[in-house]
């Protein structure tokens, strides 16, 4: 089913999901289940699973030359997707990037989904290679998230990339969702320039927005309140990402380009042991999903980056 219909179903009630992340190669998915597991209990209507960016290696070749391979640390997103769905009976959603993939190989893959029943998608530019500045648009591929948008969404009325098929499948059309920044994506010249970027990827056929984490609300309510005044009337669900350890005090600003607000920095820091940060982490997110949820959100969806031990702790109290 359709993110869009689940939430429409729900009648106003806040729906619980959480995102995955596959297992390096050469991992069995039998670690991932056991972090699934757990988090049934809430029901969720829907699992994502990302996509990582490939990456380049350097292999030695013998008499000192190095040979440079391009590699996918992390593959496996839709196999992942279908595991889970026949194991669990629960929709999952692949993301699916602009980033190291041709247009044609992204119908291919879509054409995938459509077998294996999956039809939400969430469409992602990807960020810039490892070791490369800025992000470069592969070789016939997209530059940016807007332009997939478009190509799934046509995809879905049966525009091919070289051919027009005419689909004699009912409901064969993709639910998209996209990635919406409340602190504003740190390419954006501005938060307003960022919000028409938004605009046109729903123009383009997005059908909801989840966002980045952030661990301050007042952040996300006003990124609401300014997508409704320019007109994107999609849903939007909030992203939420447990503080875990310290490291994370470096790490979540750096790689996902979001502030940390003072308190929650403090009490971080009188931290004597990691289990001690793990449980700020989750008095912090309880504290913010309770007042989500007083706001009015479709969706909590938890950034769960492999371990959901905190996340069932939060979910038991919230739900
Ligand atoms: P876009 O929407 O294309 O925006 C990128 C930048 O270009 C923005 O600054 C925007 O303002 C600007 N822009 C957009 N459209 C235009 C236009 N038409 N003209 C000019 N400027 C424009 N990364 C992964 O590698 N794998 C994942 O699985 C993954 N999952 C994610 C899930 C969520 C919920 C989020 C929030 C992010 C995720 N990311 C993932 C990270 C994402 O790929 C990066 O944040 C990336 O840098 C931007 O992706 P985007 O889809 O928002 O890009």
């Amino acid at each position: 089913m359709k993110i869009t219909d689940h939430i429409k179903n729900a009648n106003g009630k806040t729906l619980f999901s959480f995102e995955i992340v596959p297992p390096q190669k050469g991992v069995g998915i039998a670690d991932l289940y056991k972090n699934i597991d757990p988090l049934m209990e809430f029901n969720p209507p829907f699992i994502d699973v990302t996509t990582s960016r490939e990456e380049y290696i350097f292999l030695e070749r013998g008499n000192g030359l190095m040979e440079r391979k391009i590699t996918r640390m992390r593959p496996g997103t839709l196999g992942i997707c279908s595991a889970i769905q026949n194991k669990y009976n629960v929709d999952t959603v692949p993301h699916v990037l602009c980033g190291g993939f041709t247009k044609e190989e992204t119908e291919y893959l879509l054409v995938d989904c459509m077998y294996l029943g999956i039809n939400n998608i969430v469409a992602l530019r990807g960020d810039a290679m490892k070791g490369e500045k800025y992000f470069e648009q592969s070789k016939g591929g997209h530059k940016y998230a807007s332009d997939l948008v478009k190509q799934i969404h046509d995809l879905g009325t049966g525009k091919y990339l070289h051919e027009e098929i005419v689909q004699c499948e009912e409901n064969s059309s993709f639910c998209i969702g996209v990635a919406g920044y409340p602190e504003k994506h740190i390419e954006a010249p501005s938060m307003n320039y960022d919000l028409q970027m938004l605009k046109k990827k729903v123009e383009a056929g997005a059908d909801y927005i989840v966002t980045q984490m952030f661990f301050d609300n007042q952040k996300f309510f006003d990124f609401v309140k300014q997508a409704r005044e320019i007109g994107i009337d999609v849903p939007i669900i909030p992203g939420i990402k447990p503080i875990a350890t310290k490291g994370h005090l470096q790490m979540l600003p750096q790689v996902f380009k979001i502030d940390l607000p003072e308190n929650l920095i403090s009490e971080v820091l009188k931290c004597k042991t990691n289990s001690d940060v793990r449980e700020v982490g989750i008095e912090w997110a309880i504290n913010q999903c309770k007042e989500l949820l007083d706001f009015g959100i479709p969706v909590l969806h938890f950034y769960s980056m492999g371990k959901s031990d905190n996340i069932l702790k939060i979910g038991r109290e919230v739900f």
